[in-house]
């Protein structure tokens, strides 16, 4: 029967609710409905990709090209967490469709930099805001569930992150800059780079001036965001 469960003890029997028997770990539930957002962010972000004539990959290396400006087919691969191979390919469709050009990069004499062009740049400009409609269903949270959302995704990113399975790119707490839990009050952190102090759901998860510490550092910087202040 679909319901309760019981249990004998001594004469008396007791059920327990069926929820408290039937139900997955929290963190199983969180991850599958991750999951489900991330099949709609997939089917969105090929639906829009489609609509604009590129694949996904194309629609997000013209949005990093955008946001980031020229860069290599390695920077690229390393920002996106696509192999080398898959940027290349998709570099060179690009380039035949005219969305992007390449020119010598001063930095590596035997590498090339992308740069879009004018309708590249108008395609990636259009291609970052594919993922608003997630932003729009997070607006529809409380100020106080967004913040604990906020610091969910980035402890989550952080540890995928060390496992290798995200870049490790952009965000404050793997940056040489990040200074942890050095005040109190509203806003404890501290980027070095701008001398300015940061709130914990104000910590950056795509920063263009991130600098990669050292494992160590970053272990540091870890413990320290996680030790009560
Ligand atoms: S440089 Fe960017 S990533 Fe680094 S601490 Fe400052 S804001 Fe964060």
């Amino acid at each position: 029967m679909l319901g309760l469960l019981s249990y004998r003890c001594g004469v008396s029997s007791r059920r327990l609710p069926y929820f408290d028997e039937n139900t997955e770990p929290l963190p199983a539930r969180i991850a599958t409905g991750l999951h489900k957002i991330g099949l709609a962010m997939k089917q969105q972000a090929w639906q829009q990709a489609n609509d604009e004539g590129l694949s996904p990959t194309q629609g997000q290396i013209l949005a990093v090209l955008v946001a980031d400006g020229p860069l290599t087919g390695s920077e690229l691969s390393a920002k996106l967490g696509v192999t080398l191979p898959t940027i290349s390919d998709s570099v060179r469709v690009l380039a035949e469709k005219g969305l992007v050009t390449k020119s010598r990069d001063p930095r590596h004499p035997r590498a090339s930099l992308l740069t879009p062009t004018k309708k590249g740049a108008a395609l990636g400009t259009r291609a970052r805001s594919w993922p608003e409609f997630i932003a729009t269903a997070i607006e529809g949270l409380a100020p106080e569930e967004q913040r604990a959302f906020f610091s969910g995704v980035m402890k989550m990113l952080r540890t995928l992150q060390e496992q290798g399975l995200v870049p490790l790119h952009g965000m404050c707490l793997s940056c040489t800059h990040f200074r942890t839990n050095v005040r109190s009050g509203p806003s404890p952190h501290h980027c070095a780079l701008v001398d300015a102090p940061l709130a914990s759901d104000q910590l950056r998860l795509e920063c263009p001036e991130h600098e990669l510490a050292l494992p160590a550092a970053r272990n540091e910087l870890w413990e320290q965001l996680l030790r009560p202040s």
